[in-house]
């Protein structure tokens, strides 16, 4: 499977500037600059690239790879790290793209998206988090098709994400592609890296926002938002 051309791609390591310092973004373009050299590499050769270095992990923790109950870890590993990290193949250009429509829709009226469920693997420890994304904006003159903002969410949940860029990227596609009159992203999460750490962590609720437009000028735009997702 070839990887799709992705002006989302760039657009992701600018969208770190909102929460990240100059120095994280240079940073991520380094890295982005890295995944498209790999674009040359067919999705086997990257499959057995990570099979390789998950091999590599497992004897240097003193393990013995070709036993029984772990012959097939690497292949397993690699195979989960690609569906979890699924969203590098994938543009919000190509999930929103066809799908909005033209809508007259009573003023200052939201659209409200709530309970989508995401796993995401965070950057710092390569550990999965996982938890609720609610999604509200308010149309100007265009709205998208319905299922596409679990979708939307997914694939910028399915990159190696902190949690606070993956609430901002959402925000920000939306208004990009739907240029609506404001949009709010609130995104709860739960990070197994948090609780192994020791951190006494386990069970606690992340929560983070992104607002844009009349959801940062207006409170009551924010208090209904609140309302219609039931907190
Ligand atoms: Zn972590």
């Amino acid at each position: 499977m070839a990887l799709p051309k992705n002006d989302s791609l760039a657009a992701y390591g600018h969208a770190n500037g909102t929460n990240g310092n100059g120095h994280h973004n240079g940073h991520h373009h380094v890295e982005l600059h890295l995944i498209r050299e790999e674009e040359a590499l067919s999705q086997e050769e990257r499959k057995a690239i990570i099979e390789e270095a998950v091999r590599d992990i497992l004897v240097s923790i003193g393990e013995d790879p070709d036993r029984d109950g772990l012959l097939k870890t690497p292949h397993r590993v690699a195979k989960a790290y690609f569906e979890l990290l699924e969203g590098y193949t994938q543009s919000a250009e190509q999930i929103i793209n066809g799908a909005m429509f033209d809508v007259e829709y009573g003023e200052r009226e939201m659209v409200v998206v709530a309970n989508i469920e995401y796993t995401s693997m965070c950057e710092h420890h390569m550990l999965p988090f996982t938890g609720k994304a609610h999604v509200a904006y308010i149309p100007r003159d265009r709205v998208v098709g319905l299922s596409k903002i679990p979708r939307l969410v997914d694939m910028f949940a399915k990159r190696l994400q902190v949690q606070e860029r993956l609430t901002n990227e959402i925000a920000n596609a939306l208004v990009e592609y739907l240029d609506p009159l404001g949009v709010m992203v609130m995104v709860e999460g739960q990070h197994s890296c948090a609780a192994l750490r020791g951190v006494k962590k386990h069970g606690v609720n992340m929560v983070t926002t992104a607002k844009r437009g009349l959801f940062s000028e207006d409170r009551e735009m924010r208090d209904e938002f609140y309302r219609m997702i039931g907190r």
